[in-house]
């Protein structure tokens, strides 16, 4: 009888940062129970705090075809801006290339690498080793169509920008034209627009990317399929930071549907002016809020926080410093959202069928916000404001005068949503198909 062939072994490489690793461990635990064998690089740091934080280990030693790859000496300081974003490419770069090619060549059998689609060089590495690479998008659809667009942005004098009238509306993202305004651009497109930046750089923004890529899985949202293949029963958690559960003790002594969740995810960071202006909006909207402050929400320069922030929220508020936010969003005390508009946060808030006010800090979630506002009509984009009348009169909007209409519109988009992962649906079908696709990969 002739030996059975090994299973296929898949080297999964995501960005180290919270939403794109967060992103790839929910695909790794989709494709373990297919029988596929996994190694997930991760920097030493992400591990660390996996190990501290996370319950991954307990999810994902059960099965043998499992292990991390730890790098080391990778860049540990914080990604909150262009450049220091490019000081972490420039360290993954010099320090990945020749270990993924090594790992690759160890490996008896490398079927396939499923490579974060921000980190091109890892089509480098990978060259002449006759192993395909699958590019994994962390970010949404519209965001990945408009990065793709630059090139086109620039050949037809849209960039850089002429003037200042921010919301001049941009002709040359086909697809999004009549509603996509210079401010929605993904942020690198504003300022200081390097040539290196601009490299890296619904159905309709699906069909535009098919015609460039043709072989395309629409698997998302990641989350939503563990619930629904039942792989997940209980919420998970891939956090990189200690979760402070205590918030939910407070929410379940919050009336059905009546306290904002606000959270500017792992990377966004505020002035101190901006936190004030957040800070004396939500207390005046006289809604209650639980709010997530990182240690390090607050630029360096002037980290100390506010007294009346430290001494505690009063009667409607209460802070936390990371939450567990999938459990937060499910909760029926939740009734909407203050977010940066991260694509994990966005498709986290859209499967718990809650409106959001979106404020949006860089990259993506710029043209993300206006997704919400422009075309799911989820709730109101408050981009490059922040005043506190501002966050009063939105978060009111939101939540009281517009409450019944978005709640609505977050309804259905939530179904939408649950139907394309469960059997026969779009994301169901495509999971499947590159399940399938990697199996053959292998024989
Ligand atoms: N998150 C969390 N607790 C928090 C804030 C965020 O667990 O207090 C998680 C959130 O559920 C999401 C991820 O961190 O999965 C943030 O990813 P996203 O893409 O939204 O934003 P990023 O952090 O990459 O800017």
């Amino acid at each position: 009888m002739a030996p059975t062939p090994p299973p296929p072994h898949v080297l999964i490489f995501p960005f180290p940062a919270q939403g794109h690793v967060n992103a790839m461990l929910k695909l790794t635990e989709l494709l373990l129970p297919a029988g596929l064998n996994i190694t997930f690089l991760i920097s030493a740091k992400d591990h660390r705090s996996l190990s501290g934080y996370a319950n991954i280990h307990t999810r994902l030693n059960s099965f043998p075809g499992f292990q991390f790859h730890v790098i080391q000496g990778l860049y540990e300081g914080p990604l909150d801006s262009a450049e220091k974003l490019t000081i972490m490419f420039d360290c993954m770069s010099e320090k990945t290339t020749l270990l993924l090619r090594k790992l690759i060549l160890d490996s008896p059998v490398t079927t396939c690498v499923i490579a974060d689609g921000i980190m091109d060089f890892v089509l480098d590495a990978v060259e002449g080793t006759g192993v395909p690479v699958f590019s994994f998008r962390t970010i949404s659809g519209c965001a990945f169509w408009a990065y793709f667009s630059i090139p086109d942005l620039i050949n037809s004098g849209e960039l850089p920008f002429q003037g200042t009238n921010m919301d001049e509306l941009i002709v040359n993202v086909k697809g999004m034209e009549g509603f996509l305004r210079r401010r929605d651009l993904p942020s690198f497109c504003r300022s200081g627009l390097s040539n290196r930046t601009l490299q890296q750089v619904s159905r309709r923004i699906v069909s535009h990317i098919q015609k460039h890529c043709s072989n395309i899985y629409t698997i998302g949202p990641l989350h939503a399929h563990l619930k629904s293949r039942s792989l997940n029963k209980s919420i998970s958690s891939n956090s990189l930071f200690e979760e402070d559960k205590t918030c939910i003790g407070w929410l379940d002594q919050q009336p059905p549907k009546s306290v904002l969740y606000v959270s500017f995810g792992s990377i966004a960071t505020l002035t101190r002016d901006q936190l004030m202006e957040f800070w004396y909006g939500l207390v005046n909207s006289k809604k209650r809020f639980l709010w997530v402050i990182r240690k390090d929400l607050v630029s360096k320069d002037d980290d100390k926080l506010p007294s009346e922030l430290e001494n505690g929220t009063k009667e409607r508020g209460y802070l936390v410093g990371w939450a567990p936010q999938e459990d937060v969003l499910a909760h029926p005390a939740l009734g909407a959202f203050l977010t940066h508009n991260g694509w994990n946060s966005t498709l986290e808030s859209i499967v718990a069928g809650i409106p959001m006010v979106s404020w949006p800090f860089f990259a993506d979630q710029q043209i993300n916000s206006r997704f919400v506002e422009a075309v799911w009509k989820l709730g109101i984009d408050m981009k490059d404001t922040c005043d506190r009348t501002t966050v009063e009169r939105i978060v009111n909007e939101v939540m009281e005068v517009r409450k019944d209409e978005f709640t609505e519109s977050a309804k259905r988009m939530a179904k939408l949503a649950m139907e394309s992962v469960s059997e026969g649906g779009t994301s169901y079908s495509n999971l499947d198909r590159l399940i399938q696709d990697i199996k053959t990969m292998g024989v």
